[in-house]
């Protein structure tokens, strides 16, 4: 017999959708920036099952694994709805391979975060134009840096509101929501790879090792971000 949501599963589920709705109610135009993440499945079925108001997007960097993209058709499959994909703009990329190579975020902080900018955080900014308040999966849980956003606040970075209504999810919650409603998930999170990014800058953890240890493993833990939560990234990440 297949897992079934619990009566605390189901009112949290219920706590999101209201949260969500109230987002609307309150903020007017809403977007989700969906990561594809084991999160975004349970925010994308929330939203496009319930809140269809709320926009949606996701941010394709070019360097995605394929599993992603299998996910993305999957999704679209199983809502019958389209994800709209938002690109880096093609001169920024060529300029940022021109001066530091096709890998060259390797080689630095500075050229690692130069390309999150190209690649994810100007390809966000222009996605969100327009919107009052923007919805992520970010749980508490996730990272040291990550415990101290909020479940609702005003992103001053961007200049809208941001609501992560998973927040106080477990990362246990998380999956027996995918498990209970049969959701499609990457299939990189059954190799070890609880958090996915690109694929150049993701590997699998070790078993000890926190969640976000396969993101970015040659940097520093605090400067573990892409720049799109920037209260919380790294002094240097800030430029
Ligand atoms: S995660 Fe890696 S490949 Fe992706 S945008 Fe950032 S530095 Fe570039």
């Amino acid at each position: 017999m297949g897992e079934v949501l619990t009566l605390e599963l189901e009112q949290k589920a219920a706590a999101v959708r209201e949260q969500l709705a109230a987002a609307v109610r309150e903020y007017g135009r809403v977007v989700y920036a969906n990561s594809l993440g084991a999160e975004a499945m349970v925010l994308t079925d929330i939203i496009w099952s319930h809140v269809p108001e709320i926009d949606m997007f996701s941010i394709d960097t070019g360097r995605l694994h394929e599993e992603t993209y299998e996910l993305l058709e999957k999704l679209q499959r199983r809502y019958k709805r389209k994800l709209r994909v938002v690109y880096p703009e093609a001169q920024a990329l060529e300029s940022l391979v021109s001066a530091q190579g096709v890998n060259g975020f390797y080689q630095s902080l500075e050229a690692r975060v130069a390309c999150c900018h190209a690649r994810k955080v100007e390809p966000f900014k222009r996605a969100i134009t327009g919107y009052a308040a923007w919805v992520t999966g970010v749980r508490r849980q996730q990272s040291a840096a990550r415990a101290q956003a909020q479940p609702v606040e005003w992103d001053a970075s961007y200049g809208l509101h941001k609501v992560s209504p998973l927040f106080d999810w477990s990362e246990e919650q998380i999956w027996q929501y995918i498990r209970a409603r049969k959701l499609p998930y990457n299939s990189l999170h059954d190799r070890q790879f609880p958090s996915i990014g690109c694929m150049p800058c993701t590997r699998a953890i070790q078993p000890g090792e926190s969640r976000r240890a396969g993101r970015w493993w040659w940097e520093q833990p605090e400067s573990r971000e892409c720049g799109l939560h920037p209260r919380v990234r790294h002094a240097a990440a800030q430029a």
